[in-house]
C-alpha cells in the first residue's frame, strides 16, 4: 500500500478539456439552508454534515392582532460534502481535505472490527448521521407506525446497533482506507434507503472536467454513492480526479478497465490483467467493486431463449470469455484471491447481477435466480474472509413479481444488503424510465432493498446530461424516502410534517425550501404568480382565491375553534348557574 497522489495532474486532460477551467461547478448552499456539523462528545475528529433548513415564523391571528410564532430549523441528511459549505476552500487540483485521517491505521475491515466488538469511528459517524436528531425545539415528531415486512426496525440508531448490523453482514460501510476524503455512510435494511448515481466517460464522450462536475452535481441532489463506469480513454486519471474530490463512496466495475487494457477483446482477458487492475483501483481508493463472479459457464444456456439476452455489460463480457475458452469464469475461480486484495484495503463487494433480466418478459427467470444462488455461496466465502458484501439486483420486473426478488435474495444471500437497479415495472415508456423504475424502486425498497441505483429519463436512449442526472437523483430520493416512511424508519416523517405545516400555513418559501428540489418548486409556482406578495398569499393559481380548499379549511378551523369555545363557554355558564356542584342528585323516577 502506498500513499495516493495528492496533486492531480492537469496534463491528463484530453482535447475536450483543453482550455477549460474547473470553475464550472455548482457550489454553495441550497436556498434557505446552511451547513451544520453534528459533533461527537468524545471524538472531536468526528464531524457529521447536516443541512439545516431555516423556516419563517407562523403568523397566528388572535382577534385583530397577528402573533408571530417562530418555527425551528429542520435538519436533513446531507450527502453533498464541502461543496455546499461556503466556508470550505474548494481546490479540485488538490482534492478535498481528508475527513478520515485515522483510516489507514485500523488494520481490520469494518466487518472484522465489528465482529470483535469494536466500534470504529466510521460506525460512530454513521450512527450520528442516520439518527439525525432534530434541534431540541422541534416538535413535529408524529410518525405513523411502519410495516417492514418482518424486519425489526430499531427505535433508535445507536453506534452499537450499527456495529451489530455490520458484524452480521446486514449492513456495509463502503470505505476504502485509501479514500480519506470520504464522509462515511451505511447501506443496510435497518437504515435510510440510499441512492446511487452512475457517471463515467465513454469513447464517444470523454472529459475529466465533465466527470468531476457530474460527481459534484449528483451529490448536490442527494446521491449517496457514485459509480464511475468509465469505459473511454484516461480511465485511471479520470478516476483519480473523481476519488480525490469525492465525499461519497465511489464504486467501479473493474472488468471495464481490464477490458480496455486488452484492447477491448473479451477473449484476451486474464486473471493477471484483472488482478493488476484491482490493485491499481484499490490503491486509488475505490470503495466498492462490482464483481461479476456469479456469471458461471453452466448458467449461460439458461439465457438462450431470453427476449433480451444478457444486458449487463460485465455479464456479457464474462459470458463471452467463458464461451470462448469453454472454462469457468475466472472471477469465480479466483474469488478468494480477490477477497485477499479487498481485505487489504477494506473494499466492499457489490456482487454483480450479470444475468439480470433486461425486459419484463425475462423477469424472474431461471438464469437470474441461478446466478442469485451463486451470489449467496460467494457471500458466505466473502464473509469468511471478513469482507463486507452487498448483492446487486434487477433490472426489469413487473410490480407483482418484485416481492419474490426480495424474498429470494434474503434467503439465498443471508440478508446481505440488496442493491437494485430500479426495477423498471414496465417497458412501454422510453423517455420516462426514471418513473417506470421509481415505482419499482419504492416497492422493492419497502420490501427491504438497502440501496437503489438511479435511472434517468435517458435510460435506453442516450448518455444523460446534467438535467437528466438531477431528474434521476431527485426521483430516486423520493422513492427512497417513500420506502423509509413505509418501513417506519425512525424520524423519517419529520420532513413531511414540516412541509405539510408550511403548506397549510401558506409559507410558500418554506414549502419550496423544505422540498427535494426547491428551485423547481419555486419556478413552477412563479410561472403564474411571480410577485413576492404571492409568497404569503392564501392560494395559488391551481384553484384560485375563491376555491382554495386550504384557505377554506383554515377559515373553517378558525370557525370550529370559535364554535367549540362558544359551546364550552355556554356549558360553563350552565354549570355555574346550577350551583357549581360536581354531582347533582338523581331525578325522581330514575333508577336507583
Ligand atoms: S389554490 Fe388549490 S392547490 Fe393552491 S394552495 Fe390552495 S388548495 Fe392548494
Amino acid at each position: 500500500m502506498t500513499a495516493t497522489t495528492r496533486h492531480l495532474d492537469r496534463q491528463a486532460f484530453g482535447p475536450k478539456d483543453a482550455g477549460r477551467d474547473l470553475a464550472g461547478l455548482t457550489l454553495g448552499p441550497f436556498p434557505g439552508s446552511r451547513k451544520v456539523y453534528l459533533t461527537h462528545p468524545q471524538r472531536p475528529e468526528i464531524r457529521v454534515p447536516v443541512r439545516a433548513i431555516s423556516q419563517s415564523p407562523t403568523l397566528e391571528q388572535v382577534g385583530t392582532l397577528t402573533r408571530s410564532v417562530p418555527n425551528p430549523d429542520v435538519y436533513v441528511y446531507d450527502a453533498s460534502g464541502p461543496y455546499t459549505d461556503p466556508a470550505a476552500q474548494i481546490d479540485l487540483e488538490r482534492g478535498l481535505p481528508p475527513v478520515r485521517s485515522w483510516a489507514r491505521a485500523r488494520g481490520k475491515t469494518q466487518m472484522q472490527a465489528a465482529r470483535s466488538g469494536e466500534i470504529t469511528p466510521e460506525m460512530e459517524f454513521v450512527a450520528l448521521r442516520e439518527a439525525m436528531r432534530q434541534p431540541p425545539e422541534f416538535t413535529l415528531s408524529h410518525q405513523h407506525p411502519g410495516f417492514s415486512h418482518g424486519f425489526r426496525m430499531p427505535q433508535e440508531i445507536t453506534p452499537e446497533y450499527v456495529r451489530a448490523e455490520v458484524a452480521r453482514g446486514r449492513a456495509v460501510i463502503p470505505a476504502n482506507v485509501m479514500h480519506a476524503e470520504l464522509e462515511p455512510m451505511i447501506i443496510g435494511r435497518g437504515f435510510r434507503v440510499k441512492v446511487n448515481a452512475n457517471i463515467g466517460n465513454s469513447v464517444v464522450r470523454a472529459s475529466i472536467v465533465d466527470e468531476v462536475e457530474k460527481l459534484v452535481w449528483a451529490t448536490r441532489w442527494g446521491a449517496d454513492t457514485v459509480m464511475d463506469l468509465s469505459t473511454g480513454p484516461q480511465i485511471h486519471q479520470t478516476r483519480e480526479w473523481i476519488i480525490r474530490n469525492s465525499p461519497v463512496p465511489i464504486g467501479t466495475v473493474p472488468i471495464y478497465q481490464a477490458l480496455e487494457k486488452v484492447g477491448g477483446v473479451a477473449e484476451e482477458l486474464s486473471w493477471d490483467v484483472f488482478r493488476d487492475t484491482l490493485i491499481e483501483q484499490a490503491e486509488q481508493g475505490v470503495d466498492y467493486f462490482t464483481i461479476h463472479a456469479g456469471v458461471r459457464l453452466a448458467h449461460l444456456p439458461l439465457t438462450a431463449r431470453r427476449r433480451t439476452g444478457i444486458v449487463s455489460r460485465g455479464g456479457s463480457i464474462l459470458a463471452r470469455w467463458c464461451l470462448a475458452h469453454h472454462r469457468e469464469n475466472f472471477l469465480h475461480t479466483h474469488f478468494r484471491d480477490i477477497c485477499e486484495i479487498m481485505r487489504e484495503y477494506d473494499i466492499t463487494f457489490s456482487l454483480g447481477d450479470g444475468l439480470r433480466p433486461g425486459s419484463i418478459e425475462d423477469a424472474n427467470d431461471a438464469a437470474q435466480f441461478a446466478e442469485l444462488g451463486t451470489l449467496g455461496e460467494l457471500t458466505r466465502v466473502a464473509w469468511e474472509e471478513g469482507i463486507q458484501t452487498m448483492i446487486e439486483g434487477p433490472g426489469h420486473v413487473p410490480l407483482h413479481l418484485i416481492a419474490e426478488n426480495m424474498t429470494r435474495e434474503l434467503e439465498a444471500c443471508l440478508e446481505a444488503p440488496f442493491y437494485t437497479l430500479g426495477p423498471l415495472t414496465t417497458d412501454i415508456a422510453p423517455g420516462y424510465d426514471h418513473i417506470t423504475s421509481a415505482i419499482g424502486a419504492a416497492q422493492i425498497a419497502w420490501h427491504g432493498t438497502a440501496m437503489l441505483c438511479y435511472v434517468t429519463p435517458k435510460e435506453h436512449l442516450g448518455l444523460p446530461d446534467r438535467n437528466d442526472v438531477r431528474e434521476g437523483v431527485v426521483t430516486y430520493k423520493l422513492a427512497a424516502h417513500a420506502a423509509d416512511l413505509a418501513k417506519g424508519f425512525p424520524g423519517a416523517q419529520v420532513r413531511d410534517n414540516a412541509v405539510s405545516k408550511a403548506r397549510f400555513e401558506f409559507r410558500w418559501n418554506d414549502q419550496f425550501n423544505l422540498g427535494l428540489d426547491p428551485e423547481k418548486a419555486r419556478s413552477f409556482h412563479d410561472e403564474t404568480l411571480p410577485a413576492e406578495a404571492a409568497k404569503t398569499a392564501h392560494f395559488c393559481s391551481m384553484c384560485g382565491p375563491q376555491f382554495c380548499s386550504m384557505k377554506l379549511s383554515q377559515d373553517l378551523a378558525g370557525d370550529l375553534r370559535a364554535f367549540m369555545e362558544e359551546g364550552l363557554a355556554e356549558k360553563a355558564q350552565e354549570f355555574r348557574a346550577g350551583g357549581s356542584e360536581l354531582y347533582v342528585p338523581a331525578e325522581a323516577g330514575a333508577d336507583d
